[in-house]
């Protein structure tokens, strides 16, 4: 086992965007898997969200001051660990090749995990502006290749929650209380991961041998639904039936063409997941592929009616 503490020496962990909405998620699991865990916190973000920033230190993560584009600082914290994971959000995505470069330069990085957390970028072909995003996140995968970079591409699927079309963050709403949106009919599947699953799942992958080089997919077979199937569960808890709205394919492309950032980045990512079915069409193949449950079985993920009902 990878995670074998007692035995091994404890991997060094460096989250990049700890204080956003995944990073959180991934540097709190990397302090409860034991790993010593740093952030690399911009000095004006201790201003903007002292509360933020206290909680990390709370819960045991070493911050430490500097940015993406403060070369020096971004140098001096990948001196101090062996991986580093980076969460950057829509705006940074193409400024990770600066990471890239320190990393290339310091040379003791064993592994780099780049602000991916959703789909494979490199098979999913969405309509736009979210193929700009993922062109992004594609050339951010062929620098850190070109660099020999060890790397782990995390495709988590969709964050657990109710996938509002214009939201990027599904857990900071609760579900439908009113009336559902469904995406065309409602019956295509995707895959949904609570954060937690996400920032376990990630600390599980970020050492072993077995995601060197790869991208691992979050595949939990319970959490595999439709929206009908979700609208289902959710009515279960709260013992009503809501009426269902439904948003037409030409409806999710017309609020992606007047281009409103960043909703309709998500609405184009909502039609490719819930019109396309981009997150179940293709088979996860070895060698350049794996899938985490079946890596780790002994992760008793969260499943949807379990986490619909921490919102009664
Ligand atoms: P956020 O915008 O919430 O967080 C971005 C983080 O990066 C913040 O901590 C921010 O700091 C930090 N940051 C930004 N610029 C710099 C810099 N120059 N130097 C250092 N740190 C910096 O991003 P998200 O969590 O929404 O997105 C992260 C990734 O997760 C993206 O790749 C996104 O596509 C994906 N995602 C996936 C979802 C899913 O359902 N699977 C849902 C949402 C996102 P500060 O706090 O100072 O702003």
């Amino acid at each position: 086992e990878n995670n074998d503490l007692d035995t091994v020496v404890a991997t060094r962990v460096l989250v990049i965007g700890a204080t956003g909405f995944i990073g959180r998620f991934v540097a709190e699991a990397s302090v409860k898997s034991g790993r010593p865990t740093y952030a690399l916190v911009r000095p004006t973000t201790k201003s903007s969200k002292p509360k933020v920033v206290q909680s990390l230190i709370d819960s045991g993560i070493q911050v430490v001051y500097g940015c993406m584009h403060d070369h020096n600082s971004l140098v001096k914290a990948l001196k101090q660990v062996d991986v580093v994971i980076c969460t950057v959000g829509g705006y940074g995505i193409l400024d990770q090749v600066k990471i890239v470069d320190a990393i290339k330069e310091v040379g003791t990085v064993k592994r780099f995990l780049p602000s991916e957390f959703g789909h494979d970028v490199d098979r999913a072909d969405p309509v736009e502006p979210a193929l700009s995003f993922y062109i992004d996140k594609r050339k951010v995968r062929r620098a850190v290749e070109e660099a020999k970079i060890p790397y782990t591409y995390i495709c988590c699927n969709s964050i657990a929650g109710w996938p509002y079309y214009y939201h990027t963050h599904p857990t900071e709403l609760p579900p439908p209380k009113e009336q559902f949106e469904i995406y065309g009919d409602g019956s295509v599947k995707a895959f949904f991961v609570t954060g937690d699953d996400i920032g376990a799942y990630t600390m599980k992958a970020v050492d072993d041998p077995r995601t060197l080089n790869k991208s691992i997919h979050f595949r939990p077979p319970k959490n595999f639904l439709c929206l009908n199937e979700l609208a289902g569960i959710w009515e279960n808890k709260i013992q009503k039936s809501l009426p269902r709205v439904f948003v037409s394919a030409e409806d999710l492309v017309r609020i992606d063409e007047a281009n409103f950032m960043p909703s309709s980045i998500v609405a184009a990512l909502t039609h490719d997941i819930f019109i396309n079915g981009c997150q179940f069409k293709f088979p996860i193949e070895e060698p350049h592929h794996v899938e985490a449950c079946e890596l780790y079985p002994d992760l008793k993920y969260t499943t949807m009616d379990d986490f619909f009902e921490g919102y009664l």
